[in-house]
């Protein structure tokens, strides 16, 4: 069992990708947006805390984003192995998630970069905004998500990439080619970890 993460801009896909990839590699998958919006979908009080951030596409502030990662990769269901999506976000989240894992003696095996141009992301999330009513969908905060995402995640990637872990894949073409294209660069990188059976799924 493994720890990755899977990260790219918003609308390349990697909320739908993590979730095939979790199924497919039996791995527990950690989502961040996830949890922020089944906490404001559930009135609680963090839910209040951070729809305002969601919904103007900015980031949660750290504290909070990091109480909840640190919270959840300590509990047993993750104790084997993870998918993260969407966490770090920037190069202090990254800090603080080896601070975490270290604790458990624990450190990141893969990150997983998925990566789209500009201009399709936009096309893509503006249909996404018709189809799910997502709050975070409308064109200036889809440009602002976007920006931030260069601003503040590459960073993170080319971290990954300094120390050698990082796995970038095209996220140009459906979603089965690009699940087909993250397997088989997963499996390429580990070929004992992964197990090498058709691509479905
Ligand atoms: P996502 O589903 O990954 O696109 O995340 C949706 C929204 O949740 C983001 O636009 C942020 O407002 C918030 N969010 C998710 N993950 C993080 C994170 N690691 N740090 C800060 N905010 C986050």
């Amino acid at each position: 069992m493994m720890r990755m993460l899977i990260m790219g801009p918003p609308g390349c896909g990697k909320g739908t990708q993590a979730e095939r990839l979790s199924r497919r590699l039996g791995m527990t998958g950690v989502s961040t947006g996830e949890v922020f919006r089944d906490h404001v979908k559930n009135r609680t009080p963090l839910g209040r805390e951070v729809s305002v951030h969601l919904d103007a596409g900015d980031l949660v502030p750290d504290t909070l984003t990091n109480r909840v990662v640190r919270d959840r990769l300590n509990q047993d269901d993750v104790r084997a192995g993870f998918l993260l999506d969407g966490y770090p976000r920037n190069t202090a989240q990254l800090a603080e998630l080896d601070i975490i894992l270290a604790a458990n003696g624990q450190e990141l095996d893969v990150a997983l970069q998925l990566t789209v141009d500009d201009p399709e992301l936009v096309r893509r999330l503006l249909h996404r905004a018709t189809m799910t009513g997502r709050s975070d969908d409308t064109e200036d905060v889809i440009r602002h998500r976007l920006e931030l995402y260069h601003h503040e995640t590459e960073p993170v990637a080319a971290a990954y990439s300094r120390r050698g872990i990082l796995l970038s894949v095209d996220g140009m073409g459906s979603e089965d080619e690009i699940f087909g294209r993250l397997l088989a660069a997963l499996r390429a990188a580990f070929p004992a970890a992964i197990p090498d059976t058709t691509t479905a799924g």
